[in-house]
């Protein structure tokens, strides 16, 4: 089996805030590193990503007012939905 490192982020970052459950999927992994790295490279530098939300037990998605059938819910099935910030990027919503 190959063995792929997850090289910017970690499982405490990625588990349950309240019970450190963590059931993620392989998919959501890639897309998060590849996130990332896409980043980094669009704007020359290390971009850092914070974590704010990612695996949520059933009690804990009800807690953050997660929809039932929230993609953080990982009780039922694997989580692949990652709530991020940076401190490395200005936001600014584009007018119309
Ligand atoms: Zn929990």
């Amino acid at each position: 089996m190959l063995q792929a490192k997850i090289e910017n982020f970690s499982e405490t970052e990625i588990a349950c805030k309240c019970c450190s459950k963590i059931n993620v999927s392989d998919k959501g992994l890639i897309c998060l590193q590849a996130f990332r790295y896409y980043l980094n490279n669009k704007f020359k530098k290390n971009i850092r990503l914070n974590i704010e939300s990612a695996c949520r037990c059933i009690n804990h998605n009800k807690e953050e007012g997660g929809e039932k059938l929230s993609r953080h819910e990982c009780e039922t099935k694997k989580s692949d939905a990652f709530d991020l910030t940076s401190p490395d990027i200005d936001y600014k919503i584009r007018k119309p």
